[in-house]
Parts: structure tokens; sequence; C-alpha cells
């Protein structure tokens, strides 16, 4: 699919107009019309826009604009629950529960959620065989930060709406926002569905995706069970596994991933002057395998790369660049356009 396009004539149908997101969510805003043709693709990535951004969005205080249908407790004691059992990791300290961790991390980090989530099925930076792509969406699932489907189109709403009205995480609304609160609100009536089906049409076709949507939640709980029992019966060490493999594996990706929603939007420098507050900032992009070369990503959206300097190491473009090695990927997007480099 054209995603950039697709982006493109989102911006042009849903400038912001409204002053509520539940608005954009109930599908008053045009539908973004999603070619299925990639002959878009090889075209250069979308220019990035001169205009300073206008940071107007005012922090929104009052808890009954934070959360107009209440608080989504799942999502509170789920996090709650993760980040307890991260701490207790540290008393149940094995080789094996680390070794577990920092191999799980890159395969649901790296692979699952920046290469898969993000560069893939969001930005179609990159073409891979279907088995492919359902691995690496398993493998985002492993990293528990939501559907495929729901990773999207909150990703893809970002993106068009950047630091404006219906962003779903800016930090004009409070940087603990931005970080971890913005999905903490329970949705309406309808709203998850109308999100899915506006942002992410194309991947809301899908029936394997659809099934991932539903089948997401039980997907972490599965794979803690199997870390649990797997680390008894061959290391004498379920617990550690568990601990190390699963929670703290996990709440240190949800960190990196929400540092490029809070931080990657506060500090850092410019390589060019987008319309959003976007910033490179190195040690997110040491945290999240380069995705903390936020301000290139946004002004060439459509690019696998993500540093453009010599010094902006990106590990998942390094992945890309192997699958391609090994023709896994196909149309991967990593030119620079010339008369638009970083300088
Ligand atoms: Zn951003
Ligand atoms: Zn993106």
């Amino acid at each position: 699919m054209t995603h950039d396009s697709a982006l493109s004539e989102m911006s042009a149908t849903s400038a912001p107009s409204s002053t509520d997101e539940g608005t954009s969510l109930r599908g008053t805003l045009a539908q973004p019309h999603f070619s299925t043709d990639r002959e878009h693709l090889t075209e250069p990535t979308v220019k990035a826009k001169r205009i300073r951004p206008e940071i107007s969005h005012p922090v929104v205080s009052s808890f009954r604009q934070r959360f107009p249908h209440g608080v989504n407790w799942y999502n509170v004691g789920w996090m709650l629950i993760m980040n307890v059992a991260a701490v207790a990791a540290f008393w149940h300290f094995s080789w094996v529960g680390l070794a577990i961790a920092v191999v799980m991390h890159w395969v649901t980090a790296c692979l699952g959620v920046t290469l898969g989530y993000h560069r893939l099925l969001t930005h179609g930076s990159l073409v891979v065989s279907a088995p492919v792509k359902y691995f690496l969406s398993i493998c985002g699932m492993l990293a528990a930060e939501g559907s495929p489907l729901f990773w999207v189109a909150t990703h893809r709403k970002h993106h068009v709406l950047s630091d404006q009205e219906g962003d779903p995480h800016s930090p004009n609304d409070g940087f603990w926002w931005s970080h971890m609160l913005w999905f903490k609100p329970k949705e309406g009536p309808g709203e998850l569905e109308a999100l899915l089906k506006r942002w992410a049409p194309d991947m809301y076709k899908d029936p394997v995706q659809r099934f991932f949507h539903k089948f997401f939640p039980v997907v972490p709980m599965i794979f803690g069970a199997m870390l649990y029992f797997g680390g008894e019966y061959f290391f004498g060490l379920g617990l550690s596994c568990l601990l190390w493999g699963l929670c703290l594996r996990m709440v240190i990706g949800y960190h990196s991933t929400w540092f490029v929603n809070s931080a990657t939007h506060i500090w850092g420098y410019r390589n060019y002057e987008t319309t959003d507050r976007s910033r490179n900032l190195w040690w997110v992009a040491l945290l999240s395998y380069g995705e903390g070369w936020h301000n290139n990503h946004h002004a060439h959206q459509r690019l696998a790369r993500h540093g453009h300097k010599p010094w902006e190491i990106d590990i998942t473009y390094m992945v890309i660049r192997v699958l391609k090695v090994l023709g896994l990927a196909t149309q991967v997007q990593d030119r620079l356009p010339q008369t638009d480099q970083a300088a």
C-alpha cells in the first residue's frame, strides 16, 4: 500500500478543525483512501516541511477531559503487576534469565516493534513475504505494546496530527501523558474499532491481523507460562526465567518505546525543520534500536533508515540490510533524497 500518500491524504482530510479526538474517532472526518498498488514505493519520501511548528495545544488538566469514559483498569493493573515483577527480578537473578531477557528484548523490541510494527506495517519502508510479516507481527505482540492493528493505527494518527489536537501522545499535554498515561483512559463504545478502521483500514481488511488483534491479550500470558514451565523443566529456574524473560524485559522495552513518544518530542537536536516538535536523541536511539532519530523519521517517514548522519547508529536498519542481503526484504526505502539531506 502507499503509506505516504495515504498519510498525506489523511493529513489533508483530517486537518484538525475538530477540537475533540473523539470526534475523529467517531468518523466524522473524511475517510482516507488507501490504494493497494505499490507503484509509489519507489517515489522519494515526502519532503521535510519547512514551516515552524505552531505549538499552542494546551495541557488539559481536568480528569474528566483526560478520562471521559473512566480509567482502563486492565492496562493500569497490567502495568502495576509488570513493574512490581520487574523490580522483584533483581532478587531472582540467574545468568539464564539474563540471557533470555537480552535475546527476547532484541526479538520483541527490535524485530517485533521497530522493524515489524513500525517500519514495515506502519510505513511500508520495506516489503517482505506474508510469513515474514506475520512472524514479525508475533514478535511484536510478545513486546505486549498492543496488537499490530492498534499500534499501527495509533502511530499513523500520531504522524498526521503530531503535536496538534488529536495527537494520541504529545508532550504538549505534559511529559507523563505522552510517556505512559495516554493509553490509560478507557475507550468509549465503538471507539477502538473506529480508530482501527479509520487509521489502519489496509490492515483491518486482513483476517489474520484481526485475529491477532483479538488474540493479543493472551499472547504474553502464554509466553510467560512457557518461560516459567520451560525454565523450571530445563534449569530449575522457572521464576527467574519468567521475571527476567518477560517482566523486566518488557518493562525496559515499554520505557524505550515511550521515550520515543515523550523524550524525542522534547529534547535533542533537529536535522530537519518539521512542523512538529520531533528531535534526535542519542540515548533514546540506543535504547530503542534506532528509533530515537525521531526528527529524521518525522521528516522522511517512509525511509527504512532513521539514522541520516554517519554517527546516527540505527541497529534496526542494519537488520533490514541483512534481510535484504538474504533476500527476505525487497523494495527497501533507503535512499536519502539528495535535495533534502540532513546538512
Ligand atoms: Zn513522533
Ligand atoms: Zn513512524
